[in-house]
């Protein structure tokens, strides 16, 4: 039985990760952050919060990851722990360079330490890339050129999983993984933003809903299809970068009009443009070239983006629904 460690698996990736592991027979350990109210809730939507093993620990605390890897002893180590939204890392510049970015360098010096045997993925992003206008279709070959703190602090941690491999031979590798959405999304993100929306609009409990610039395009996909390219990954002879992603780009508006389609509403007469969601600086296009994975991996996206956005919005209104009968 192989053993697995992984940060952030309270996150969305992390719960369908556990899950993933746990079906192919390992024992999967999470690093649990301290928090003032439970955020087991994805482990728990997934009925899995009882098959995993959480231990104590944060990634800003390299001696709580030199005791999880010393007490999981884990044949692969998946780094998904971060302040992974961009907005908030303007507000928050410091904590997000020390959880996203040294917080990765803490893993990579835990593994060095105790055993540099063990197998390290880490949760790189798309968003080091920057969607330059030159560059409209983003290989493991782009230049990365990232446009906020979160970009400059993945970079970071991107270099230092490539540093260790060169330096000490660990076995890192580097998932560029463009936008990957599923009902378990944090509701912050502009997907889980709308189709809640939409749900509640539906369900007649609001009235519309703010956005910023929904000019932007992203390569949105489901985050169960891109956790098996984790995996993946990890089970290759050697350790390589890769970039997953679903080759198809999409701007927010035209996302907007499939998630209130499916409810059969038309998305003009509900969004309202609201500056204080424009950001500082603005990704504009991103559009992944997922060749690489294909052919060395074997993976490639299952789910379409109008698939995605229905199951989102079928969990929101069962979710919104739900609240309205408790509310009675
Ligand atoms: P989430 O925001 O859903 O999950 C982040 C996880 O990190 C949570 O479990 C959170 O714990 C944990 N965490 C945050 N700070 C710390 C800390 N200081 N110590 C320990 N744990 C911490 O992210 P996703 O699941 O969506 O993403 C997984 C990873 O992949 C992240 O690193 C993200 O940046 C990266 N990524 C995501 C993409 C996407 O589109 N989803 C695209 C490319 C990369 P808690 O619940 O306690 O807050
Ligand atoms: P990101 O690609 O990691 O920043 O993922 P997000 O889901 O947060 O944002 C995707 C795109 O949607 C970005 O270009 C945002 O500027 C744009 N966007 C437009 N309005 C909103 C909004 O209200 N919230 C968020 N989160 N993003 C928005």
């Amino acid at each position: 039985m192989k053993t697995a460690l992984i940060t952030g698996i309270t996150g969305q990736d992390g719960a369908y990760l556990a899950q993933l592991l746990l079906d192919k027979g390992y024992k999967v350990y999470g690093l649990l952050a301290r928090r003032a109210t439970a955020t087991t809730w994805r482990l728990e939507y997934l009925d899995i919060l009882d098959k995993v093993e959480l231990l104590e620990g944060d990634l800003t605390d390299v001696t709580s990851i030199i005791r999880a890897v010393e007490e999981a002893k884990p044949d692969e180590f998946y780094n998904l722990g971060a302040q992974s939204f961009v907005g908030t890392s303007w507000k928050q510049p410091q904590l997000t360079a020390q959880s996203t970015g040294l917080g990765a360098l803490n893993c990579l010096e835990a593994i060095r330490i105790v055993n540099p045997k063990i197998k390290f993925y880490q949760a790189s992003t798309s968003e080091m890339f920057g969607g330059m206008p030159e560059y409209p279709l983003q290989s493991e070959a782009t230049p990365f050129h990232p446009r906020s703190p979160y970009g400059v602090a993945k970079l970071f941690a991107h270099w230092s999983t490539i540093n260790y491999r060169e330096s000490y031979d660990i076995f890192g590798c580097c998932g560029i993984l463009f936008n990957h959405e599923s009902p378990l999304r944090g509701i912050e993100f502009v997907t889980r933003k709308v189709t809640d929306a939409v749900a509640r609009i539906k369900l007649g409990v609001q009235k519309d809903l703010h956005l910023g610039n929904i000019d932007a395009k992203r390569d949105w996909g489901f985050a169960g299809d891109y956790v098996e390219a984790m995996w993946l990954m990890l089970q290759q002879e050697n350790p390589d970068v890769y970039v997953v992603a679903t080759g198809r780009t999409t701007t927010v508006r035209d996302m907007c009009r499939i998630a209130f389609e499916h409810v059969g509403l038309d998305y003009e007469k509900y969004v309202v443009i609201d500056p204080r969601f424009y950001r500082p600086a603005e990704v504009d296009l991103l559009l992944g070239d997922p060749a690489k994975a294909k052919e060395k991996l074997g993976w490639t996206a299952k789910t379409s983006l109008e698939e995605l956005i229905n199951m989102m919005v079928d969990a929101d209104i069962r979710r919104v629904e739900k609240e309205l009968v408790q509310a009675r």
